[in-house]
């Protein structure tokens, strides 16, 4: 059984105006709510100490106050804010915290049906981003006891460039970022291993440098793998610049969770990005990514 946290919120946190396709949050629940072996669970809020563990309280304290720069908002973009954007993020961040708890206490793989909010600096927002729930779980995950090392493995097209800038110095996490040379954002930070990729990669040329990354990364005796699962490297994705198919993606998501079930490592899903037009190759591909993770999550380490 997948545990996978998803709130209404995720839609409606968003206004129906935002030129962020907020749908397919609700377009993607319609799909796995009936799944056997996919249980929805509704996520927490984040409390403030978990996400000043990671940022600038002076940041979070204007979030979530409503204070925030008209220039800071226009970075993070989902404009027009709704009343809800607070609460929104807050359960976005509970689910990537609950989500991380259950995978370690479980020993499987478990997921949150949003976040993935790799764009998110220490003291900003950016890119549709306002909290970085990847640095946030693993930070928290670090604390207990049986997690020394943690694998922050990012294949969205996009680089995780806040994950590498926060977690910069960490040495306990490992970042890794499979990405698009071309695209957003422009001025890439540094991970522990960068990936960038020529634009209008296919699924072959995709499909080994992926299994090249995971050859590298290997040797470390990770115990968490955070693994940012956007889909916007498809090729009819609106802001990718790659060109995988679904079948391209579904190998991909394969052999993720492969490594996981062969090295018994415990992972968490982000939902990361996935921009296509019109959204349904995009929610074909999510819908995909859940479905298999719910297949290895049935099966113990
Ligand atoms: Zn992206």
């Amino acid at each position: 059984m997948l545990s996978l946290f998803y709130h209404r919120i995720y839609t409606d946190g968003l206004s129906p105006n935002a030129s962020f396709p907020r749908d397919r949050y609700r377009l993607l629940e319609k799909r796995l709510k009936d799944q056997p072996n996919i249980d929805l669970l509704r996520p927490r809020r984040a409390e403030k100490e978990e996400i000043t563990s990671v940022h600038d309280s002076e940041y979070v304290n204007d979030f979530l106050k409503g204070t925030l720069s008209e220039k800071a908002i226009r970075r993070i973009g989902l404009r027009p804010w709704t009343s809800e954007i607070v609460e929104r993020t807050l359960r976005v961040t509970g689910g990537s915290l609950q989500a991380t708890e259950h995978a370690l206490k479980n020993r499987t793989i478990a997921g949150n049906m949003a976040g993935g909010t790799h764009h998110a600096y220490r003291d900003f927002g950016s890119g549709y981003c306002i909290f970085n729930d990847v640095a946030i779980c693993a930070l928290a995950a670090l604390q207990r006891p049986e997690v020394n090392r943690v694998l922050s493995l990012d294949l969205d097209v996009h680089q995780g460039d806040g994950t590498a800038s926060i977690l910069s110095d960490e040495q306990r996490v490992f970042t890794c970022s499979i990405h698009s040379k071309s695209n957003f954002p422009f001025r890439k930070q540094t991970s522990d291993l960068d990936v960038p990729l020529d634009d209008e990669i296919g699924d072959e040329a995709y499909l080994e440098y992926l299994d090249e990354t995971l050859n590298e990364i290997q040797p470390e005796n990770f115990d968490l793998i955070l693994f940012q699962a956007g889909v916007d490297s498809l090729r009819s994705d609106a802001l990718g610049k790659l060109a995988l198919s679904r079948e391209g993606l579904q190998t991909r998501n394969q052999r993720v969770f492969q490594y996981h079930k062969n090295h018994g490592i415990p992972l968490v899903i982000f939902m990361g990005g996935g921009y296509a037009k019109p959204i349904h190759d995009s929610i074909d591909a999510f819908e995909d990514l859940f479905t298999a993770a719910a297949e290895y999550a049935s099966q113990p380490l």
